[in-house]
């Protein structure tokens, strides 16, 4: 894609389209256009080594999640119940919503 928009943004439920956990479902927590990437809670929860703090002397391990790249992810259509493409639909206030390919639920509201 020549510019850097994402058909997902922030707050949008996606599933997972590709990889290792695909058919999860979750929020997108960041979105990331200038990477084409988005994190998505509970999804490519990866370990990370955290240095010792005060609160925990030995270190520990978090889990966090990745980012994934945003081809892998379709939003999700609450009405059809499942990832779906989406379109793009004028109001007649002008304003430029997305809504669901299928069913034409709308989800910028
Ligand atoms: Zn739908």
């Amino acid at each position: 894609m020549a510019n850097n928009k994402l058909h997902v943004k922030k707050g949008d439920t996606v599933v997972v389209i590709a990889g290792k956990d695909k058919g999860k479902k979750g929020k997108i927590l960041q979105a990331m256009p200038a990477k084409s990437r988005v994190v998505v809670e509970g999804v490519n929860i990866i370990k990370k080594h955290t240095r010792p703090t005060q609160k925990m002397p030995q270190g520990g391990i978090v889990e966090k999640e990745a980012p994934v790249h945003v081809s892998n992810v379709m939003p999700f259509c609450p009405k059809c119940g499942k990832g779906v493409r989406i379109s793009k639909k004028e109001l007649a206030d002008g304003k430029k919503v997305r809504n669901c390919h299928r069913c034409g639920e709308v989800f910028d509201k």
